[in-house]
């Protein structure tokens, strides 16, 4: 599976573009966030690793900017694994381990449509990146 964060600008938030694609391309994705306003937008998706080229073509095509992005780091150095950030997380990415250490999953984590655990860690070991 790999992650894609899909921007939309001002004119292209006007049009039908993400259907259009899933209709034209016949790849199934599936919608892990958005925002999106008469200004533009983002959309964070899932899509199968063997199709994810191609969608990301096809969204180029169409004008739309697709990054694969890093979503966020944490800073094993500064993470006193207080548990601060666990709770909040909607995607559970972030976990204790067996031995009691947060753990995160960057697979998993919806990164800049998110970012709660960025404002909530009090060491500010978790950043948000791109
Ligand atoms: S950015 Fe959101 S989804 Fe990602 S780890 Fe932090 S709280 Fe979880
Ligand atoms: S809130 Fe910050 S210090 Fe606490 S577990 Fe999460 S990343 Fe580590």
């Amino acid at each position: 599976m790999v992650r894609m964060m899909l921007r939309f600008d001002n004119e292209k938030v006007h049009e039908p573009v993400t259907s259009q694609v899933i209709l034209e391309e016949k790849i199934p994705l599936n919608i892990m966030s958005a925002y999106v306003n008469q200004q533009g937008g983002e959309i964070l998706i899932d899509v199968d690793s063997e199709h994810a080229e191609r969608l990301a073509k096809a969204f180029r095509k169409r004008g739309v900017t697709v990054d694969v992005p890093k979503l966020i780091e944490k800073d094993e150095v500064k993470c006193t694994s207080c548990g601060a950030c666990v709770s909040l997380c909607p995607m559970n990415a972030l976990k204790y381990d067996p031995s009691n250490k947060v753990e995160l999953n960057e697979a998993v984590c919806n990164g800049i449509t998110c970012g709660l655990c960025v404002d909530a860690c009090p060491v500010r070991a978790i950043r948000l990146l791109g």
